[in-house]
């Protein structure tokens, strides 16, 4: 699990369009009570297993409960949960990382800072240019919908706002979000397999390329509803997924 988790993070590193330097986090589900994270300011190009911490999932999501902690509170609780004695700090984005591994069928959770992602949530026009899907397999990779969330704090205001909208988006889909869009921040995706993470990445770094050449030559032309219900219920694109993401 763990190396499977520095290959994602490498990948997810290297090109640079999606990171650069110390930004975005990753994590996986070591068992039902602990996960991986990245530690602190480590960078995800270059990751080995000293970028990683291992935390107790019931610690963190015990801070998240909480209301009105302070930053010294969040940093020595995230500390109290790591599992070893290495010393190593949590990032500071822990927090949402232990809500969306606790969600059915998620594994991986990668959260990245994509440029051409950032430039559409850095808009002014962010939420209404991601409000409907433009082409199949967007829909097969990212989900039938993101979850957006509007600015807020990174750290545990943030993780609080996130479990709000995953809360919305179950209640309407039925099942775990697949990616999460945070306004003037970045994206997160979360799946099965690391396979399905990278995936959703790179396919969100193209979708938002689509997306700005659209705005520009007149206007995106977004499928209907009722086009993006049928594939995202398709029982052969659910098949053809499994093959592409090496879900078994
Ligand atoms: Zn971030």
């Amino acid at each position: 699990m763990l190396q499977e988790l520095i290959d994602l993070s490498n990948r997810l590193g290297e090109s640079g369009e999606f990171v650069i330097l110390g930004e975005g986090n990753t994590s996986a589900n070591l068992d039902a009570d602990r996960f991986y994270v990245k530690v602190s300011g480590s960078q995800l190009q270059g990751a080995d297993e000293g970028s990683f911490v291992l935390v107790d999932r019931g610690k963190i999501l015990a801070i998240l409960e909480k209301e009105g902690v302070s930053d010294e509170e969040v940093g020595q609780g995230l500390l109290d949960a790591v599992c070893d004695d290495s010393g190593r700090k949590p990032s500071v984005e822990t927090m949402f990382h232990a809500y969306l591994l606790s969600l059915p069928d998620v594994n991986f959770v990668a959260h990245t800072h994509p440029t051409t992602v950032n430039t559409i949530l850095c808009s002014t026009r962010a939420e209404e240019l991601v409000r409907s899907r433009l082409f199949p397999d967007e829909i097969v990779c990212c989900g039938p919908e993101p979850v957006f969330i509007h600015y807020e704090d990174p750290g545990h205001l943030l993780a609080r706002k996130i479990v709000e909208g995953c809360e919305a988006y179950m209640k309407k889909w039925g099942s775990a979000p697949r990616s999460i869009l945070m306004q003037n921040h970045g994206l997160i995706v979360l799946g099965k397999t690391s396979g399905q993470v990278q995936a959703a990445t790179r396919m969100w770094h193209k979708t938002a390329q689509i997306l700005v050449g659209a705005a520009l030559l007149g206007g995106a032309n977004y499928l209907s509803d009722e086009n993006v219900r049928r594939i995202s219920s398709r029982q052969d694109e659910k098949e053809r997924e499994k093959v592409i993401f090496g879900d078994k």
